[in-house]
């Protein structure tokens, strides 16, 4: 009886090792870039919600060249017509995604933009943190590096990208801590039509950013000046 129990907790306590998408090919972070994302995930007293301010921020940049560009041409619009942001959270699965149909991303530009160039503000913002500020850096979206912040509830993030400049479909993902990230094409195809899919994979304390109610507070909040529409939906499995 014992022995029985002891094998069966032995299995349930092996740790599933972290598999990259499938044909992802793996890039070390720029120098800079790694220093900046310990300083996040240390920074003990940052307000996490501000990760969703910089998700619907970037979505919201994302829409507006979009928009941008399709006022001279229409058709760049394609299929994907409506310039929209959807939330949807999975509480079995502890996920939360932020979609929207912006201007997507290619494979180079998910490299460059999510990893590998060394944005100025990375310097500047690692400089202008005191030692004791460096435990709250709710400003981090000042120096253009505010999509690290999702590493503040996230130990594993998605992001899944279609650009009209690339026919495929790619994926990015980075798991906390570590100092490579994965680039590859989707394995699921094109499920995008156009633009970026982020995925959060929730850490065990952030729970919290299931609830429908801290998740309207904070879109309302975090979506005042936006001007595309943002909506939130419960993905049940
Ligand atoms: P910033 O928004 O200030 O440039 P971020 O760290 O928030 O800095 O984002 C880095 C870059 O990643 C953005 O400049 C953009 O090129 C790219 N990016 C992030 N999110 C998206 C998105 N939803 N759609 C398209 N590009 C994105
Ligand atoms: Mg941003």
């Amino acid at each position: 009886e014992v022995a029985a129990t002891a094998a069966a907790q032995e299995i349930l306590s092996a740790a599933t090792p972290y598999a990259p998408p499938e044909g992802s090919s793996s890039f070390a972070y720029e120098a800079e870039v790694s220093k900046m994302l310990d300083i996040v995930i240390n920074s003990l007293y940052t307000n996490k919600d501000i990760f969703l301010r910089e998700l619907i921020s970037n979505a919201s940049d994302a829409l507006d060249k979009i928009r941008f560009l399709s006022v001279t041409k229409p058709e760049l619009l394609g299929e994907t017509k409506e310039l929209e942001i959807k939330v949807d959270y999975d509480p079995d699965n502890k996920t939360l995604t932020v979609r929207d149909t912006g201007i997507g991303m290619t494979m180079d530009e998910m490299v460059k933009n999510l990893g590998t160039v060394a944005r100025s503000g990375t310097t500047n913002f690692i400089k202008a943190l005191s030692e004791s500020e460096k435990n709250n850096v709710n400003m981090i979206g000042m120096f253009g590096v505010g999509f690290y912040s999702t590493f503040l509830v996230a130990d594993r993030v998605t992001v899944a990208s279609k650009s009209n400049e690339d026919d495929t479909q790619h994926v990015w993902e980075s798991v906390n801590g570590e100092s490579n990230f994965h680039v590859g094409p989707d394995p699921r195809g094109n499920t995008l039509g156009r633009g970026t899919e982020i995925t959060l994979h929730l850490k065990e304390d952030a729970d919290q950013y299931l609830s429908p109610y801290k998740l309207k507070e904070l879109i309302r909040h975090y979506s005042e000046f936006v001007t595309h529409p943002v909506s939130l939906r419960q993905i049940k499995t």
